[in-house]
């Protein structure tokens, strides 16, 4: 494809994709397809010949697109639906897909600052453009000169892990032997134990031995006494842990652990014994941007690493997850292998940030590019008022739910999320609202079932509503209020 033939296609593209924010909300929210459907729309092979020619663009344009929408829009589930409140949304926005154009063009690989200085540079630069925006103290930034700086680690899983293989590396450097233990509370994201398996301190997803999953209090936050006390009975039994998962916006509920306490917890077992502090804050963490919020960031202080994703609630395209660390060392201690074909003038000196040694992969794309043009288009201010209000929308939807009677709010409304499930008919009456809801195509929404040790609902199959698309309004909510009442 010639470059006058692509900056043609491009601006189709642009049209075609344009088209479809307009557009988006004619679709059924989830795909309505069967197993196989898109599947079976495709051919078992590639075509042998290709079927673009620059002298015809527009045959390759017009074939292509019909497929598009013929076999793939069908099997779309509409993220970007204003009525998508299922999980936690993945926000898109035009500066950062914008952004992302220009990374796929500039075809970038930036394992090493040498590969691209720009890269890096830009990246150190992003992470100390938000990690000051939602208020981490200076010792998580580049720019304290101290140990500290933040990465682009792709997802919250790969955040973990990386914490946790940190964390396993400053044990082992202080010279602990003992068998290693990782504690998070049972409402903490499934990431956690598969962080423990990947790093084979868990032999399988029921080894509760090496990950202790910590009782949560009746809003679902993490028993402090209860992770004390297995820290110490682990401690008499001759092992070590290695690794607290605090979790600021529990995917379930979003609840927020007592992060100050879990502090005080890990340094009342003193000096011998300091296990590494994660705080995961994958989706909630976006509303620390509203100084209003940073309550949940109390005792931050404390804590070794920190992640949230700004491809959750802060336009920034998947995938874009930020992890701070407050002492690099131990990530670059775990992470780096240097080959003779990666090294380089720069590297030798030390004088670069070489990130291959901040992730698991060793390529990595120019991430850093949207979250540039996201914060240069909208500015601190802009992305406060967009979280601001989307948080006026999920305390409208929870306030509409309060007066009538048939429903109840079963968790604290932290930020976005509400909460919700129908009084009367059990799991089943719940199940079978939500399902026809989303069978309507009108509206996603999705469940989870609370702890059993919750204060009023214990065990329940609950409704969750997470309210967070950008182009969702006041209108749809109240559109949602009126389909759930009806
Ligand atoms: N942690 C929490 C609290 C989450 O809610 C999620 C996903 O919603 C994750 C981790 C996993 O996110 P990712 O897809 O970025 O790995």
């Amino acid at each position: 494809m010639d470059h006058p033939t692509f900056r043609q296609l491009a601006h189709s593209m642009a049209d075609l994709i344009a088209d479809y924010w307009e557009g988006v909300e004619s679709y059924p929210v989830l795909s309505q397809v069967k197993p196989g459907d898109v599947l079976a729309g495709l051919p078992k092979s590639a075509p042998q010949q290709g079927e673009h020619s620059d002298s015809n663009p527009q045959q390759f344009w017009n074939a292509i697109s019909a497929d598009l929408a013929n076999i793939i829009m069908p099997g779309i589930t509409h993220w970007q639906h204003p009525h998508f409140y299922a999980f936690f949304s993945a926000n898109v926005s035009a500066p950062a897909v914008l952004a992302d154009m220009l990374s796929s063009g500039l075809g970038v690989q930036g394992m090493l600052w040498a590969t691209s200085p720009a890269c890096t540079e830009l990246e150190q630069r992003m992470l100390d453009w938000l990690g000051e925006a939602i208020g981490l103290p200076e010792s998580f930034l580049f720019r304290s000169q101290g140990k500290g700086g933040g990465v682009i680690a792709g997802t919250a899983s790969e955040s973990t892990l990386i914490a946790l293989l940190a964390a396993r590396e400053r044990a082992r450097k202080s010279g602990i032997t003992a068998p290693l233990t990782v504690y998070a509370s049972n409402q903490a994201h499934s990431s956690v134990l598969k962080a423990a398996l990947i790093a084979g301190i868990a032999s399988s997803s029921s080894d509760n031995s090496a990950v202790r999953m910590i009782d949560v209090d009746g809003e679902c936050r993490m028993k402090t006494d209860a992770l004390r006390a297995a820290m110490r009975e682990d401690i008499s039994a001759g092992r070590s842990p290695c690794l607290v998962v605090g979790t600021v916006g529990t995917t379930g509920v979003t609840a927020v652990d007592p992060i100050g306490e879990m502090v005080f917890a890990i340094n009342s077992l003193g000096a011998e014994h300091h296990p590494w502090l994660h705080v995961d804050a994958a989706h909630s963490g976006a509303a620390c941007i509203c100084p209003e919020m940073r309550w949940m960031l109390d005792g931050i202080e404390g804590v070794d690493s920190f992640c949230f994703n700004p491809h959750k609630w802060l336009l920034a395209n998947f995938d874009c997850g930020c992890l701070w660390v407050r002492d690099r060392t131990h990530v670059l201690g775990a992470l780096s292998v240097t080959p003779e074909y990666l090294r380089n003038a720069a590297s030798e000196a030390g004088a670069v940030v070489d990130y291959r040694d901040w992730q698991i992969p060793l390529g990595r794309r120019f991430r850093s590019l949207k979250l540039w043009f996201v914060m240069r288009a909208y500015g601190v201010e802009g992305l406060r008022a967009y979280i601001r209000e989307h948080v006026r929308l999920a305390m409208l939807f929870e306030s509409l739910v309060r007066e009538d009677a048939r429903f109840e709010i079963v968790a604290p409304r932290t930020v976005n999320l509400v909460c919700l499930r129908l009084r009367e008919g059990g799991d089943a009456a719940n199940r079978a609202l939500m399902d026809r809801i989303n069978g309507s195509g009108k509206a996603y929404l999705t469940h989870t079932a609370l702890p059993r040790t919750h204060a009023t609902a214990p065990g329940a199959l609950i409704l969750r509503v997470a309210i967070s698309g950008a182009q969702t309004r006041e209108r749809h909510v109240r559109e949602l209020w009126e389909m759930l009442r009806r």
